[in-house]
């Protein structure tokens, strides 16, 4: 790598900015671009080809030589085809070609992407269509188009379309609201979200010496390593040199996409770490975030590392999630959830509150969904992430406020504005208005939402589609409201009022890992969804079809192939599962404790040969533990086999879903315990794959 690389010059130098596209366009057409950007209007048809020509030069300049439609299928990856621009003339000579056609439009054969029945193979066409609301760039030699991926008849495919949906219609009801409190300034209200990304980082010889890491990801068997996370010396710790070879690499690289990654550091758990980026508006922001985990992925093999983004890659120790921080801004650079300096007069950043309480109090069910896999199941509820149930942690100061508003008592603002350090060369530190909760779901966190329950492979994108339009019906009933009120003001703190009392049944600033919480939360009423198919039978309720469609952002038929698809991809993933632990079981574990049990024998009747009387009880007792361990092994296999063959035989995925989840699952547990329980009296050279403590310290 180049020492003196000058990184404000790296930075973005692969994307079809906005000022390559004023360098680059004419000035006509790039204010119609610019105003296509602004609006998410479609964009006028007669300059596309003078923007594909102008995207070609730029790209073929930076070394492109074909172009792909890049769209979010609903697989949770990014999906691209690559067509190249080179268009024969004749002669056997060629030019370099791209029309505005090309640019807009796309229709990749899309028969094999999940669709949930949406598209019968009869009609298996699907088009990708340009968004120019995220920007282009070039990598690895192609120029990648941000497209949404729609079938023929119109229904979305992806995550991206109705998450540029969604950004319209919060946008539109956050308009609505501002114009109701004199503010017409504001043209657009966009969402901005962070996503904050851990993962965690194996050896690749490791990596490839287990069949668990390599075809799910995560590991299925495993006893725990004799030092796990309980020295917490790991957090924040002093990176490793090949650890921190690697991540400068990721930060370059990312950098010249124009992603801002900005923090980064060891994770509570040994080999974890997390990567944080500035924030941006929405739809980049699942962009930007899609890339850094391709990213994260692809780099790590040149350091001779695999990197893990499962969920729970290991049992015992922590695992991973995503951190989607998430605000309002308008166009003209407002954050609408800045308390300011003296929340309680501000009677907008108090309507917004009410807003987002709303909106998470009536939409539980689809926040949760929006976390929902089969992998963040190992997460969410166990005592390290947030759990399962949702509840928001809005701080001290602030859920006094809310009360204080509910009850209509007065609220006396307490004087903690300055923490001393008791030394006094040191800086009063100004604390924040929110102090921090770590094992809350969703926490106010100063001038942002923090949505934690996101798992770390996870697309974004759903969680973002349910808050901005589960927002947006708060801030359209708002509108309503106060629209028809003859007394603003009043109507307004009525408004506020009524909302917090109503919705304060969502706020817990205790500890939610608790028992207690659990039984509160359901004498509250809230939901408490602990595995994801449990939680996708909820997608397609009444009132959730009424809020996606009233919105437009999707529709009956969206919703329900979506809903199949949940189930598809949960019961697929847990079917890998366990047919490789009935393989690593059979090829693995069973041969290997079997030459060892044969082994031990052999010593032991070598030593009866040599030495009459010898004391021969660890062989005896090894070999009579391990033989007990082997014969449960073998049964729990093969009830695995039986239940995984009976689950993939039931008659649709949500059943099957269903059974894998309450009858594979368990069967799992158990032969891992019995794996695990002949791991730690298996001498190491016989053990047939990397320990724990071999992938957690080997990096
Ligand atoms: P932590 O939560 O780990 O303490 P920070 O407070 O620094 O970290 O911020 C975490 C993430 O929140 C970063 O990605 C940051 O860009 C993002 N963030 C900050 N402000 C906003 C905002 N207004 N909207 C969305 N994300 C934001
Ligand atoms: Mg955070």
């Amino acid at each position: 790598m180049e020492k003196n690389i000058r990184i404000p010059e790296l930075f973005g130098s692969q994307v079809f900015s906005e000022d390559v596209m004023r360098e680059r366009l004419p000035k006509d057409v790039y204010k119609s671009l610019e105003k296509t950007m602004a609006t998410g209007n479609e964009i006028d048809p007669t300059i596309a080809d003078v923007v594909a020509g102008a995207m070609k030069d730029w790209a073929v300049e930076h070394g492109a030589t074909h172009f792909t439609h890049w769209f979010q299928p609903l697989t949770g990856v990014t999906a691209e085809k690559h067509d190249s621009f080179l268009s024969p003339v004749g002669h056997g000579k060629a030019i370099m070609e791209f029309s505005g056609k090309e640019l807009i439009k796309g229709e990749p054969d899309a028969s094999s992407f999940p669709s949930g029945g949406l598209r019968a193979t009869f009609e298996a066409r699907g088009y990708t269509a340009w968004d120019p609301a995220s920007y282009a760039f070039v990598k690895d030699g192609s120029l990648y188009i941000p497209t949404a991926f729609c079938s023929y008849t119109g229904e979305a495919l992806d995550t991206k379309t109705p998450l540029l949906r969604s950004m319209d219609a919060i946008s539109t009801e956050a308009l609505r609201l501002l114009a109701l409190f004199g503010d017409t300034t504001a043209k657009r209200v966009q969402t901005t979200v962070g996503a904050e990304q851990e993962y965690f980082l194996v050896d690749s010889a490791d990596f490839k010496a287990r069949r668990d890491l390599f075809y799910c990801g995560r590991t299925l068997f495993g006893a725990p390593a004799v030092k796990g996370q309980e020295m917490e010396d790991h957090y924040f710790g002093a990176l490793r040199p090949r650890v921190s070879a690697y991540m400068q690499a990721l930060d370059r690289a990312l950098w010249a996409l124009g992603i801002s990654a900005k923090t980064k550091h060891n994770e509570t758990a040994p080999a974890q770490h997390e990567l944080a980026p500035v924030f941006s508006s929405t739809n980049i922001a699942v962009d930007q975030n899609l890339l850094t985990m391709e990213y994260m992925r692809k780099l790590a093999p040149e350091f001779g590392m695999e990197c893990l983004l499962a969920e729970k890659p290991f049992a015992g120790i922590n695992g991973s999630g995503k951190h989607n921080n998430w605000s309002i801004a308008t166009d003209t650079g407002e954050n609408l959830l800045k308390p300011g300096k003296t929340p309680a007069d501000n009677k907008r950043f108090l309507l917004m509150l009410a807003a987002v309480l709303k909106a998470v109090d009536d939409y539980q069910d689809l926040l949760r969904i929006s976390a929902a896999t089969a992998g963040n199941d190992h997460r969410l509820g166990g005592a390290e992430a947030p759990p399962a149930i949702i509840s928001i942690f809005l701080g001290e100061e602030l859920e006094e406020l809310v009360n204080a508003i509910a009850d209509g008592s007065t609220y006396h603002k307490k004087d903690t504005k300055y923490m001393s350090l008791g030394v006094p060369s040191l800086p009063g530190i100004r604390k924040d208005n929110t102090d921090r909760n770590r094992t809350s779901p969703f926490a106010f966190t100063g001038n942002k939402f923090e949505f934690r329950m996101v798992g770390s492979s996870q697309n974004i994108a759903l969680a973002n589609i349910v808050l901005n339009t589960a927002v947006a019906k708060s801030f359209s009933d708002f509108a309503d409201i106060l629209g028809k009120a003859k007394d603003f003001e009043m109507a307004l703190d009525k408004l506020i009022a009524d909302t917090f009392r109503k919705h304060r049944r969502i706020l817990f600033s205790g500890n939610s890992y608790s028992k207690e919480w659990e039984e509160e939360a359901k004498a509250r009423g809230l939901s408490c969804f602990k595995s994801a198919p449990e939680a996708y039978e909820h997608f397609t309720d009444e009132k959730n079809i009424e809020l996606f469609t009233r919105f437009a952002v999707m529709n009956e038929v969206e919703m329900r192939s979506r809903r199949e698809i949940f189930f598809e991809i949960y019961r697929n993933v847990v079917g890998i599962e366990a047919r490789t632990m009935l393989e690593m079981s059979m090829r693995d574990y069973i041969p290997a404790v079997s030459k060892y049990i044969k082994d031990l024998s052999d010593a032991l009747i070598a030593k009866r040969e040599a030495l009459r009387g010898v004391d021969t009880s660890v062989e005896e007792s090894l070999i009579g533990k391990l033989s007990d361990l082997l014969s449960k092994t073998y049964s729990a296999t093969l009830a695995l086999e039986k239940a995984e063959a009976a689950a993939r035989a039931k008659a649709n995925d949500e059943q099957r879903a269903f059974s894998y989840k309450e009858v594979v699952l368990p069967k799992m547990e158990t032969l891992r315990r019995a794996v695990d329980s002949m791991e730690v009296l298996t001498a190491r050279e016989y053990w047939p794959v990397p320990t724990y403590g071999d992938l957690t310290y080997r990096v």
